[in-house]
């Protein structure tokens, strides 16, 4: 970990009950949550209000999707205003899912992200290669392309946090060696330096996401340049989840 506050998200995707999710909540109420670390849950829209009104103020909402601009005649979208009127301090924009499986390029994402900052949700902004493009030698140019769409259309970076998500590691149990996951963020922070600001570079966090669980992610936290987690599946069992928050050194 860096010098930032260490920033550990949950992404619930699309699972749960309100019974499931009842009881998820209440094991991260009774769970010790290391101080110094901003931990944030994201869980399916239907359920964020009944999450915010249980859960404790220690841990803050994101939503995991948000829309280009105000609401209106945008059917099944949900907007930003209506986020923050249920109390949504983050969202989560540019994940694989979205991406890869429903199809949202890089302009699309940028808008949702540059709307979202300029309403004051804080942004955890994903980028990532797929597989083919790791075995390809492109990694830095696909995530760099992405940092670029970003940086395009956002008017600052002070609400922003990076998630690093390879995509052959979201979901699959293939988790990056810690070497993989500093090189990558290493050289977003250097493409920060050279495009935005040194300033920008230092401040920004970059989390890694990818497969982290109780198990590997002390080692993970140990690198430099990991600033904490997005973490999927392991963010469903309130104690795994505990344990990785509290994987800070
Ligand atoms: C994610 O969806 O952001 C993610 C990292 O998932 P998992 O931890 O399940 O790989």
């Amino acid at each position: 970990a860096g010098t930032g506050k260490f920033f550990v998200g949950g992404n619930w995707k699309c699972n749960g009950t309100k019974d499931s999710i009842t009881k998820l909540v209440s094991d991260l109420n009774s769970a010790t949550l290391e101080p110094d670390v901003d931990v944030i849950v994201a869980p399916p829209f239907v359920y964020i209000d009944q999450v915010k009104n249980s859960i404790t103020p220690r841990i803050e909402i994101a939503s995991q999707n948000s829309w280009t601009g105000k609401g209106g005649a945008f059917t099944g979208e949900i907007s930003v205003e209506q986020l923050k009127d249920i109390g949504c301090k983050w969202v989560i924009l540019g994940h694989s899912e979205r991406r890869h499986v429903i199809g949202e390029d890089d302009q699309f994402i940028g808008k949702k992200a540059a709307y979202a900052l300029s309403e004051g949700l804080g942004v955890i902004a994903c980028i990532g290669e797929l597989l083919q493009e790791r075995e390809a030698g492109k990694t830095f140019d696909v995530c760099f392309q992405q940092l670029k769409a970003y940086a395009d259309a956002v008017p600052s970076w002070d609400n922003i946090v990076i998630a690093y998500e390879p995509v052959w590691a979201i979901g699959t149990g293939k988790v990056a060696t810690p070497q993989q996951a500093q090189e990558v963020h290493v050289a977003c922070r250097d493409w920060l330096k050279k495009n935005v600001s040194a300033e920008v570079a230092s401040k920004t966090r970059i989390i890694y996401g990818g497969s982290v669980n109780g198990g590997n992610c002390a080692e993970l936290a140990k690198q430099e340049d990991i600033d904490g987690f997005l973490v999927g599946g392991a963010s469903l069992k309130g104690p795994e989840f505990a344990t990785i928050v509290n994987s800070v050194i």
